[in-house]
C-alpha cells in the first residue's frame, strides 16, 4: 500500500528517547485526524496517524495509558511517554488487531503520506484538511 512497502521495518520514538518502538513499514492506511480530542492530544490541528496490527509492532520503554470514548463513541485507549508526554499509540475496542501511532514519532517521519482525512468537520480554520483528504 505504502511506497515504503519494500524498505522493511520503520523505526520511531517518543521526544526523550524513552520510548522507542518498530513497526513494520507496509501499514494498513494512513490518515490525519481532525477530532477535537487528537487535538487537545497533540497540541495541534490534527494527529497524523497509520494503522497496524498490533503484532507486528515491538514497543520498547514503558508507555502510560488513558481511556476515553472517541468522538466515534468507541472505547478508545491512548498511550504516551510518561517522561516527556509525547501521544505515541491509540487503539479501539472497535479493531483489537490494530494500533494507530502518530506519524511524527517516525524516525524518517518524511514517509508518512496521509490517505484520507477523518473528522475534518471538526477541523479549525487555521488547520484545515487539504481538499484532496476530505474525507
Ligand atoms: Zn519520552
Ligand atoms: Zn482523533
Amino acid at each position: 500500500m505504502s511506497d515504503a512497502k519494500n524498505q522493511g521495518r520503520l523505526t520511531s520514538g517518543c521526544a526523550c528517547g524513552a520510548v522507542r518502538y518498530e513497526t513494520a513499514s507496509d501499514f494498513e492506511f494512513s490518515f490525519q485526524c481532525h477530532c477535537r480530542k487528537c487535538q487537545r492530544a497533540t497540541g495541534t490541528g490534527h494527529a497524523p496517524a497509520f494503522a497496524v496490527d498490533i503484532s507486528d509492532t515491538r514497543l520498547e520503554g514503558s508507555i502510560r495509558y488513558y481511556a476515553h470514548a472517541a468522538d466515534s463513541g468507541a472505547r478508545t485507549n491512548t498511550g504516551f511517554c510518561p517522561e516527556c508526554g509525547s501521544p505515541i499509540v491509540s487503539s479501539t475496542e472497535r479493531f483489537p488487531d490494530r494500533i494507530y501511532l502518530l506519524a511524527a514519532t517516525l524516525d524518517d517521519a518524511s514517509v508518512f503520506k496521509p490517505q484520507f482525512a477523518v473528522f475534518a468537520n471538526e477541523a479549525q480554520p487555521w488547520d484545515r484538511a487539504p481538499g484532496n483528504l476530505e474525507a
